[in-house]
């Protein structure tokens, strides 16, 4: 009892509110497109967040691989700058010991051979691998100096002795080498002493890398990438880091570290092998791909022309470490600047690893509340909105059935005297006239009686209709009695409010009216006029009393008639 009478306290509260409003289905509306809105904005910036988040979680996991493969080419740039200071520092103040010695004395030997090999203390250094005097003259290129041969002989002793005690097994496997001009060289990977020494040695001068350290071509004698690019072969290409060796104006060759593709590649896949993380790509600076994280070589173009134009421009000012990311199709790209290589690392993200992965996961979770709590919004309009409507048109038709005879539409006799009242008291305030018109049917029982009452029903929704077609406007008409009319008039006359009653009176009585098929009667009224200026008396219920005398005189004679005397 208690909870269905706070509901229905509630609900009269809501009818109050609503009842207040011209419009209250707009109300609603705007209710639930406020809701909407709201509900719509906070997702939105749910959303916002967690792109956000998606973002920083694309660059961090570039990043960790960035700072990897950035480690790894640190420590093995630092190896190499060692190597070129301890040639360099070997150069300025030669050693000479039993061992440099021996090497002298066996290169003098073995200079003209087509391939050497000198093999000192093997346990302990690397062996040194060169060709002929006849194959150095025969390359403008290179140049056997007989007043330096054997000081550079004797440093790169040095060296491969320090390079053999720092090549251990490297996370990134690399290959480290000295190439020399004089027609010899020395490399981490040494190969057996036989006829390969001499097309290990000419592969290695005539690589782009060699040549582009000559003084003119490398004039600020800074380290510099190449990438020996075969588009048919996968693990023939090779990038490699190479710095000069310059000392008293003289070039003496090239300190390169030699990454094969496919250390690379296990490299990437290593550093980077989470599910639905996407592809690390390793780009060199003209944008040719190099690794991929992803299992398989060889490399699958992940981009058209146009597209790595797109992100050539992306990263065309972005200095070393930089980063950035852009979307490309379906596909969310994350690229970052190394800090020692010059290429690019490049993350590709496709919408359906992002689906498969934790951001794709909260997305459709998000998006599917934010639908659902939308439909049910959508759902619950629809219910309030034909709830309201309701309440709305039973609220008008209580309101007007609480004014108006439903089978005349005119006043009923409360509000019509209510109306009167205060109409007469406007008049009286004014000093203007103000009159009263009394109708009664005549003899209109006998029509109840011979036709039946729905017939009656009819002829007083007719004699209704005539009336209010017949007054003028601020002319006032209601149903007082059961076939009884009462009009005020205010602002008009006795003598007009008779020709009005007298109007009424004709149009009534003019007319056939047509009952049912083949029936047809006609009907007449009497009327009682009075009026404010008569009496001097404005109050509205004598004036009316006054006419309801007058009605029954016109009665009296002969009905059919209007009387507006005593
Ligand atoms: P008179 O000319 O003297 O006025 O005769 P009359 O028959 O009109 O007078 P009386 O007052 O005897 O009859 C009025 C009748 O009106 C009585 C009643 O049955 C009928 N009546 C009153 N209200 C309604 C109504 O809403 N519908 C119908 N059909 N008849 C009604
Ligand atoms: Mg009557
Ligand atoms: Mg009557």
């Amino acid at each position: 009892m208690a909870v269905s009478g706070s509901v229905s306290v509630f609900g009269n509260a809501i009818q109050r509110v609503i009842s207040r409003f011209k419009n209250p289905q707009k109300v609603v509306n705007l209710c639930f497109i406020v809701v909407f809105l709201f509900s719509t904005v906070l997702t939105w910036r749910e959303a916002v967040v967690l792109e956000g988040a998606y973002v920083s979680s694309q660059r961090n996991s570039l990043d960790n691989v960035a700072t990897l493969l950035d480690r790894q080419l640190q420590h093995n740039i630092d190896n190499l700058l060692f190597y070129r200071n301890s040639m360099l520092y070997a150069l300025q103040s030669p050693i000479s010991t039993d061992k440099t010695r021996k090497t002298l004395a066996d290169f003098d030997a073995l200079r003209t051979q087509p391939y050497w090999q000198l093999r000192l203390d093997l346990n302990r250094s690397l062996p040194m691998n060169g060709v002929s005097d006849e194959f150095v003259n025969n390359s403008p290129l290179l140049d056997r100096d007989e007043q330096t041969i054997h000081t550079e002989l004797s440093s790169a002793l040095e060296l491969s002795y320090i390079m053999r005690l720092s090549h251990q097994t490297q996370t990134l496997p690399r290959r480290m080498f000295y190439a020399s001009r004089s027609g010899f060289f020395l490399t981490s990977t040494p190969p057996p002493n036989d006829p390969q020494i001499v097309a290990l040695y000419y592969r290695l001068v005539a690589q782009p890398y060699f040549s582009s350290q000559s003084p003119a071509n490398n004039p600020d004698r800074a380290l510099k990438w190449t990438h020996t690019f075969n588009p048919e072969s996968t693990t023939g290409q090779i990038i490699t880091a190479a710095i000069p060796l310059d000392y008293n104006g003289r070039w003496y060759g090239v300190l390169a570290l030699d990454y094969p593709i496919d250390s690379l590649h296990t490299f990437l896949q290593q550093a980077h092998n989470e599910d639905h993380e996407g592809t690390v790509l390793l780009y060199d600076n003209e944008l040719n791909p190099i690794a991929t994280s992803a299992q398989s070589l060889p490399l699958h173009p992940m981009f058209t022309a146009p597209q790595l134009a797109q992100i050539a421009s992306a990263v065309t000012a972005a200095k070393a470490g930089d980063e950035g990311e852009l979307r490309m199709d379906s596909r969310f790209i994350t690229w970052a600047k190394l800090n020692n290589y010059d290429g690019l690392l490049i993350k590709v993200h496709t919408l359906e690893e992002g689906v498969q992965g934790e951001f794709g996961r909260i997305s459709i979770v998000l998006s599917v509340l934010w639908m659902l709590s939308t439909l049910m919004l959508f759902a619950s309009w629809v219910v309030i909105r034909r709830l309201v409507n309701n309440m709305f048109s039973l609220q008008q038709t209580l309101t007007w059935r609480a004014n108006y005879d439903t089978l005349t539409r005119l006043y009923n006799r409360g509000a019509f005297f209510e109306l009167a009242r205060k109409l007469s008291q406007e008049c009286k305030q004014q000093a203007q006239p103000f009159s009263v018109i009394q109708m009664d049917l005549d003899l209109f029982k006998s029509i109840n009686d011979k036709y039946g009452h729905s017939s009656g029903d009819k002829v007083l929704a007719h004699a209704a209709a005539m009336l209010s077609d017949a007054f003028r406007q601020g002319d006032v008409a209601g149903r007082v009695g059961g076939e009884e009319f009462c009009i005020v008039l205010p602002d008009t006359s006795l003598e007009e409010a008779t020709k009005v009653a007298e109007r009424i009176r004709v149009r009534i009585n003019s007319k056939e009216l047509l009952l049912k098929q083949g029936t047809t009667v006609r009907i007449s009224a009497s009327f009682g006029v009075s009026s404010a200026f008569e009496f001097d008396d404005y109050d509205f219920e004598r004036l009316q009393s006054h006419a309801d005398h007058r009605l029954y005189k016109a009665k009296q004679e002969g009905r059919n008639r209007v009387c507006h005397t005593d």
